[in-house]
């Protein structure tokens, strides 16, 4: 079994959603993970904020741009009476699901469902479209099995039971929809899951790369393939610096921490459920197919400095005590208040009397400050990016360090972290100066 995810360009367009049928249509047994049409989350979070905002009338509009959307795309896509009228109904209901939020109060439960409808939507359209051309395929419905756990975090076990339940259901011979017609072709909803208490809910936005992984790894498929709209990771951030590569070969350590810090090419986290059961990854590119993208396994590159990502929205606590002076126990004191906040700390610097921390969700940081005051002083530094090298630096450590620290000479650096793992030499600087400093590593590292 194969994991295919399309993201929000690979289904933008009833043109696309055609294309697909090339890349799925061959007889390998399959899951097809489905994004929501490009646009259409945003579109949908926005609808959410106006609903927030009681803005009633400017929410009935966005819906009525988008439902007219789908219409076009429902138009351009069918062909044949059947499947025009049942793409007629579709697209009717989820609006009609969405409009009815208009009514009454707006709760964060229905935010959830209405970030929802993108998915259910593209899935259901791509799965007429094939009925439409003779291809049969099973809807899997992804909150039948996709859940988070009370920390949001993905229940490997659960998704695991769940999944295998409702696989099973099309084995035997007598529901089978694809007696006499070859391979199996599911498709599922990227992004969305159930939490625990059963309610809608998702996984974060750029979520249908973490549903890919966690299907591929929870079924230890025989590869996961994220289709998008480039030809695999590259070297550095696209949408900043002009001369990029695609790197052809990525170990998990590697992509992961790439995800985690920035590049958007991968769901932050969703690296590590293929790490943990060792199914490789491959990203490829649905606009050049035969481009050869890039895989991610276990086997660890030799020494090379592979990419650099770029991570904004961070903030930097800068906490100073005497009392952390010769005194163990502080840093515990200091850590167990984020932990308790349930908010992840990035990068660390201590010096004898101040650490530095930094962390990239805020919502809980007026508490965490009023509690760190109780036994320090604190200072917050906001707007900052994290710029991360990527690589595998076993033995040429030191030349790596100089090489980063001299491309970055003109650029002033408020932290670096370095020596933490053999794949990561972070700094933090100011956002206004991350697009600098992308060009300048650019140049430094990649002579580009
Ligand atoms: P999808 O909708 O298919 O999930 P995304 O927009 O989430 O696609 O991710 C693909 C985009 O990620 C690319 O178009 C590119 O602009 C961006 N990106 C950022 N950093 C990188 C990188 N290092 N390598 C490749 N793409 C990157
Ligand atoms: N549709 C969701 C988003 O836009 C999930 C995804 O595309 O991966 O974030
Ligand atoms: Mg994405």
């Amino acid at each position: 079994m194969k994991v295919l995810k399309f993201g929000g360009t690979s289904v933008g367009s009833a043109e696309r959603m055609k294309n697909l049928v090339a890349l799925i249509k061959s007889d390998e047994p399959k899951i097809v993970v489905l994004s929501a049409m490009s646009g259409t989350t945003n579109a949908l979070a926005e609808i959410a904020n106006s609903l927030y905002d009681r803005e009633n009338d400017k929410a009935k509009k966005l819906i009525d741009a988008l439902e007219k959307k789908y219409e076009g795309v429902r138009k351009e896509l069918y062909s044949k009476e059947a499947s025009l009228s049942k793409g007629k109904d579709l697209v009717k209901n989820h609006f009609e699901f969405i409009r009815s939020f208009t009514l009454d109060m707006f709760t964060a439960n229905e935010e959830k469902a209405i970030l929802a409808q993108g998915e259910l939507l593209s899935t259901a359209m791509v799965h007429y479209y094939l009925e439409e051309i003779g291809i049969n395929s099973v809807l899997l419905p992804a909150l039948n099995f996709m859940r988070i756990d009370e920390n949001d975090e993905p229940d490997l076990k659960y998704i695991e039971e769940n999944l295998k339940a409702e696989l099973k259901k099309y084995r035997t011979p007598s529901n089978s929809p694809h007696r006499g017609t070859g391979g199996l072709l599911f498709i599922t909803q990227g992004y969305i899951c159930r939490n625990a208490f059963g309610e809608i809910d998702n996984l974060k936005r750029g979520g249908s790369d973490y549903t890919a992984t966690l299907i591929g790894a929870a079924l230890a498929c025989e590869e996961i393939q994220i289709w998008t709209d480039i030809d695999g990771m590259h070297n550095n951030d696209p949408r900043i610096v002009d001369k990029t590569f695609p790197v052809t070969e990525l170990s998990f350590d590697e992509a992961a921490e790439l995800a985690y810090f920035g590049a958007k090419i991968l769901h932050p986290t969703c690296v590590l459920p293929a790490q943990k059961r060792k199914v490789p990854v491959r990203l490829l590119n649905t606009l050049q197919p035969d481009a050869k993208g890039t895989v991610i396994t276990e086997k660890t590159p030799t020494d090379r400095i592979t990419a650099v990502a770029a991570k904004d929205g961070i903030t930097a606590i800068n906490i100073k005590s005497a009392r952390m002076l010769l005194a163990y126990g502080f840093l515990r004191s200091v850590f167990e208040i984020f932990e308790r906040y349930k908010t992840p700390i990035d990068m660390i610097t201590t010096s004898e009397v101040a650490v530095t921390v930094t962390i990239d969700n805020p919502r809980n940081i007026d508490a965490i400050v009023k509690e760190l005051k109780e036994f320090c002083s604190v200072e917050l530094d906001k707007d900052q990016t994290i710029i991360c090298v990527v690589g595998s630096f076993t033995a040429e450590k030191q030349g790596v360090a100089v090489k980063v620290f001299d491309a970055l000479k003109n650029i002033p650096l408020r932290m670096i972290s370095y020596g933490g793992s053999e794949n990561n030499v972070s700094v933090l600087v100011e956002s206004k100066y991350k697009k600098e400093a992308l060009i300048a590593l650019n140049k430094g590292l990649f002579n580009l």
